[in-house]
């Protein structure tokens, strides 16, 4: 099928639109479990490594299980091209090193994911690149930081764990009058939720570990934009070797087959999990964009049109006694770090995600030692609310 063809929804292309990328008269592909392929002549070998992005030459360019997973996420998308790597790490650092070179500048929030506080605060300035780190919630903030080497605008949105929001349309539109690049995370959103590219934006990354996957068996990432980007990252990607291996690949897309139908019960429990919470006695704050009381919640609505999503935090009145002690006597509720399965996970973020930022760079990201963080699966939402009052009650 035309991947691209109009009519088709979206639970439609993420179980046909890799078709193309099977040669075979197999329904599950087969996996590619090779490093290396046949090339039929000397010529033939001569085309294929002089080739962009083959994917049956070696498996470090590319193979057909990560075509297949490349032809779903420009579906999903809306993109030209895209490209899968290792990792969301891997993805961040292709698209943010094959576009920066020594002497440029990036303007970023002031909270990002913990690896790329990491990238950001000591990678990227270990390299000769500047970066300036805003409040995500101030649009102004990034017009007002952008320099005349700024050659990219950085977001994520919403931020991991306070769900606070980046303005996306318009931090598109800032980049652009500066001549920058507009890349964003858009791991925690999810492409069911939110549409960056419609927005305005270049380079759309996500880990794919988590919601594309869903399953919590697979570390990957993707980059997805414009064919000119996909291929420099391409590029950058064969030079430092963060390809995804065949199986991965293979488990990643069998993933995406049911990726519509996953997130719409994540939406539903998130929203229902968040509502309960927020009723709760034992609950004195809680973070999701969907509900009225989140202070950027008319933004949510604009940007985010498919839901809100499972990813949700609170915090417990009692403070960091109260939170341990809840944490540790859910049962449905998994204690682990990761997000985005079919398993609701509870999390710690002061002790247990944020341990490689300082006190203060955790109190500038809004993580308090009481502060708890859901990602809600997709198991019956009744089932989710009592585990979790039998866990906050006293
Ligand atoms: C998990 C995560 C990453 C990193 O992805 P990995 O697959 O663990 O490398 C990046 N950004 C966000 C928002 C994430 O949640």
């Amino acid at each position: 099928m035309d991947e691209h063809e109009p009519t088709y929804g979206m639970r439609t292309r993420m179980i046909h639109s890799a078709r193309a990328a099977n040669e075979t008269t197999a329904v599950s592909p087969p996996i590619y479990q090779t490093s290396t392929f046949l090339v039929g002549t000397p010529e033939e070998g001569a085309a294929l490594a002089a080739a962009v992005a083959p994917d049956h030459y070696y498996s470090r360019y590319g193979s057909p299980n990560t075509r297949q997973v490349e032809l779903l996420l420009a579906a999903l998308e809306g993109s030209e091209a895209a490209l899968a790597v290792g990792s969301g790490m891997a993805a961040i650092a292709t698209a943010l090193l094959s576009n920066l070179r020594a002497g440029d500048h990036i303007v970023a929030q002031r909270t990002h994911y913990t690896g790329t506080m990491t990238l950001l605060t000591t990678t990227l300035p270990g390299y000769g690149i500047a970066v300036t780190q805003v409040d995500q919630r101030d649009t102004e903030a990034f017009a007002r930081a952008i320099q005349p080497n700024t050659r990219v605008v950085y977001t994520e949105s919403p931020t991991n764990p306070t769900m606070d929001l980046t303005d996306l349309r318009a931090t598109a539109e800032i980049a652009h009058t500066a001549g920058a690049l507009a890349i964003t995370d858009n791991t925690f959103a999810s492409a069911y939720n939110q549409h960056p590219l419609d927005l305005g934006y270049d380079l759309v990354i996500h880990s794919a570990t988590k919601y594309l996957n869903g399953h919590a068996d697979v570390t990957a990432g993707v980059l997805v934009g414009a064919r000119r980007l996909i291929e420099s990252a391409w590029e950058y990607a064969r030079v430092h070797g963060p390809m995804l291996h065949p199986f991965e690949a293979w488990l990643l897309r069998r993933g995406l087959n049911t990726y519509g139908l996953r997130m719409a019960a994540h939406n539903a429990n998130g929203l229902a999990v968040a509502r309960f919470l927020e009723g709760h006695a034992a609950v004195e704050r809680v973070y999701y964009p969907g509900l009225a009381s989140h202070p950027q919640h008319a933004l949510a609505c604009q940007q985010m049109p498919g839901g809100f999503g499972g990813m949700l935090a609170f915090e417990m009145r009692g403070g960091y006694d109260a939170a341990y002690r809840a944490i540790g006597r859910t049962k449905l509720c998994l204690l682990a770090v990761s997000l985005g399965g079919v398993e609701t996970l509870i999390t710690h973020p002061a002790s247990m995600i944020h341990t490689h930022q300082s006190d203060e760079e955790r109190a500038a990201a809004g993580i308090s030692p009481s502060l708890i963080r859901l990602s809600v699966g997709i198991e019956d939402s009744e089932a989710l609310l009592r585990d979790l009052d039998r866990a906050l009650g006293a």
